[in-house]
């Protein structure tokens, strides 16, 4: 019988300490400059690129480590470097992973190359679901994809919004809806690839925080793509049509289900980048408070202060189990009976939050200026409790499933 034990093997605590040099001495070291720009920071992934961070291999590997703290491990440790620079790292990943999940095995090796490029020529990949008026509310999407058989192609109409590198991208992931009738139920995945007509990048945003990342609007306008961009193929998007249209009719619970048990197996990764920006604030203001004196001491030594920062790291320390937990769940095949995914990327990211408002508090004016990082991490840690589910749609999710009612 397998011992419990949370300490990280040799091979996990080796992937730790080599990803821990890279945010140590290439990505804070541009964190500041990347930020100010507000644009994609190219040479930083190229250097990712050069060491093999940024590829499908080093995903795929941190993807089957078995304890499931592969993924989380990498996450925390790329986004206490700098969040909006680990974004723009693992911003493909996100695309990737939605051909991996439903693409064939032919256009996981067409497409998945073509996202990352090479280290000499390297490209980015976006995935795009959101849309204006379809945020939380997912079912609510507009974009049609509809299929010309005499030409068998599929032809894209609608406006995506929020895109993470959306319109920089060299091969896109479009979700589109193939039969209004089926609410979510009723989309489907679909690439766009490089240089297609049709598709362009709409408004790109200025941000809060992340800023290293580019967020942009994508706009389909008659984008017409071959029959085989559809992900899964076309015979097995029909039976999954057939399928949701029985179960529609039957009260739908089992499709409901599957497609919660994804999203709780996502969720704790964004819950560890979360976990990432927390430490490194909190490694900062605990320096600070040791070595900056006021009425003839370290500012530790008033309990005001001390006891923030207890609090500080036993919320990040309690956030990082609640995230590994939810990941070994998933890697394990364990049920979410209480949705532990959502609880771990709800306390995560809350926390990120407090932890980086305490850490400029700690700081005093300092804190408040953009010679110290805390002032960015803070405006970083606000996107955690935004993407991939609000807090308020975590919540949601946590009490349908405590109160057995349907998550819509
Ligand atoms: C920087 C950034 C990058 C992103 N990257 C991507 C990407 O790559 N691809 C992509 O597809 N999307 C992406 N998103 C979109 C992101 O997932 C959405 O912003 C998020 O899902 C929220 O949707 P919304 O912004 O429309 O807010 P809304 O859904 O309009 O929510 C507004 C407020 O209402 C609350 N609310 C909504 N419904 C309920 C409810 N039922 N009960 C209680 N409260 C509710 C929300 O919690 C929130 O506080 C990104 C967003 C940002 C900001």
């Amino acid at each position: 019988m397998a011992e419990f034990t949370l300490d990280l093997n040799d091979d996990q605590k080796q992937v730790r300490d080599w990803l821990h040099g890279f945010a140590a001495d290439v990505i804070r070291p541009a964190a500041s400059e990347w930020d100010e720009r507000e644009e994609t920071p190219w040479p930083v992934i190229q250097e990712a690129a050069k060491v093999g961070i940024y590829s499908l291999d080093f995903y795929a590997q941190q993807f089957f480590d078995p304890t499931g703290l592969g993924i989380p491990m990498a996450m925390e440790e790329l986004f206490w470097g700098d969040a909006g620079i680990a974004l723009s790292i693992v911003g493909t990943g996100l695309a990737a992973v939605g051909v991996l999940a439903n693409g064939t095995e032919e256009q996981i090796g067409t497409w998945i190359p073509q996202m990352y490029g090479d280290a000499n020529d390297v490209k980015v990949a976006a995935f795009c679901s959101s849309e204006p008026d379809a945020g939380s509310d997912v079912a609510a999407m507009r974009t049609r994809a509809v299929y010309d058989e005499a030409k068998d192609e599929w032809v894209l109409n609608g406006t995506k919004t929020w895109a993470t590198n959306g319109g920089i991208a060299n091969v896109h992931v479009v979700v589109a809806v193939v039969d209004a009738d089926l609410g979510s139920k009723g989309h489907a995945s679909f690439i766009v690839p490089p240089a297609t007509p049709g598709l362009s990048q709409g408004q790109k945003f200025k941000k809060h925080g992340i800023r290293a990342s580019h967020t942009a609007e994508v706009v389909l306008e008659d984008v017409r793509v071959p029959g085989h961009c559809l992900l899964g193929g076309k015979e097995k998007l029909d039976e999954r049509l057939a399928r949701a249209r029985e179960r529609a009719k039957s009260g739908g619970e089992r499709v409901k289900n599957a497609a919660m048990a994804t999203f709780e197996a996502s969720r704790p990764a964004v819950g560890a980048m979360a976990v990432g920006t927390a430490r490194a604030a909190y490694e900062v203001a605990l320096d600070y408070a040791k070595t900056r004196s006021q009425f003839g001491r370290p500012i530790i030594d008033n309990q005001g202060i001390a006891f923030q920062l207890a609090d500080m790291r036993t919320q990040i320390d309690a956030a990082r189990l609640l995230v590994w937990r939810a990941s070994w769940m998933a890697t394990t095949g364990k049920p979410f009976t209480s949705a532990e995914g959502s609880m771990s990327k709800l306390y995560a990211s809350e926390t990120a939050k407090k932890v980086t408002a305490q850490a400029i508090q700690i700081l005093g004016g300092n804190g408040f200026t953009r010679e110290y990082p805390v002032e960015r991490m803070h405006r970083d840690a606000a996107i955690y409790t935004i993407f991939e589910g609000t807090s308020e749609i975590q919540r949601l999710v946590i009490a349908r499933t405590l109160s057995g009612m349907p998550i819509r």
